[in-house]
């Protein structure tokens, strides 16, 4: 049973399900201190209870919007107060939001999913940094997915990989800019995960037609047939949150058991 998260504290957005979920399940059994932000919903409560029955106290759940500034802000404030500090930063929560072809897809469908994968990834950075500093360092990990990055295959996902694009960017310039603090600033990109995703998708009707069928070449085939697990990512965002990756930064690490290579 490893420690490596022993005294630390982390703040885990999207953290009621899937990925989110699992890391904080991951760094609470590791030692951690858990602050899980996400909206309103009886499964961030739960994911509390969870983790507070493998240590009472370990996980608290915030009720916060990630694309609302002064929500952020508001809740990064009530966590470091009540935990003492931050020293992992897991910017994690988004949506697939609206899957059109680009002349369907309105503005407001298109805002939205720039406001939470983006601009959210932003705030939950922007609101966390004085803090990590105030701390001599820290992690920040920012999850991406390999589509935008390496594989465009969803279709009607122009919104979607665009703002996972954006966030790969973002951790980059960030891991120079915030490198003199000793924080680190990484980037995930996930391929297919078996979580709840699906239902923060909405498609339009044609999209809604389209099965695009797999075919792997021939002598070539991924991992697996079906989606990782989001434990499979827990322990990538563990391991990068720790002092085991105290030398990358800027870095984007796909885990996708090789899908985006077919
Ligand atoms: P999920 O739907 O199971 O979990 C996402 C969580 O984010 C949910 O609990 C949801 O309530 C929360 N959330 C949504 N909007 C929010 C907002 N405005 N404010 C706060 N919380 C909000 O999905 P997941 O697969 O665990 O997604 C986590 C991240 O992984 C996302 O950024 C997603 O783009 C990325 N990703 C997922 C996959 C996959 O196949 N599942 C692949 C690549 C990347």
């Amino acid at each position: 049973n490893r420690e490596r998260f022993r005294g630390k504290t982390a703040i885990i957005t999207g953290a009621g399900s899937g990925i989110g979920k699992a890391a904080a399940v991951k760094l609470a059994n590791e030692g951690a201190q858990v602050a899980l932000f996400d909206l309103l919903d009886e499964r961030t409560e739960q994911a509390a209870r969870e983790i507070n029955a493998i240590r009472e106290g370990a996980a608290r759940a915030y009720d916060v919007d990630v694309a609302d500034p002064k929500r952020v802000e508001q809740a990064v404030r009530e966590a470091v107060e009540h935990f003492g500090g931050v020293d992992v930063v897991f910017a994690n929560a988004g949506i697939n939001g609206k899957l059109a072809p680009v002349e369907d897809l309105s503005f407001e469908d298109w805002e939205k999913t720039l406001s939470i994968n983006l601009t959210g990834t932003f705030l939950t950075v922007k609101y966390t940094v004085p803090y990590l500093k105030q701390r001599g360092g820290g992690s920040i990990i920012i999850t991406s997915s390999i589509n935008g990055n390496d594989t465009f295959s969803g279709f009607g996902m122009s919104a979607y990989s665009t703002t996972k694009a954006g966030q790969v960017a973002f951790a980059k310039m960030l891991a120079l800019e915030l490198a003199q603090f000793k924080i680190r600033v990484n980037a995930i990109s996930p391929g297919a995960i078996s979580t709840n995703i699906d239902a923060s998708t909405e498609k339009s009707k044609e999209l809604q037609e389209i099965v695009i069928p797999v075919k792997y070449p021939e002598g070539s085939q991924p991992l697996s047939d079906g989606p990782g697990q989001p434990e499979n990512v827990a322990d990538l965002v563990a391991f990068l949150g720790s002092d085991e990756a105290i030398h990358i930064t800027g870095a984007r690490i796909v885990i996708d058991g090789a899908e985006s290579l077919l």
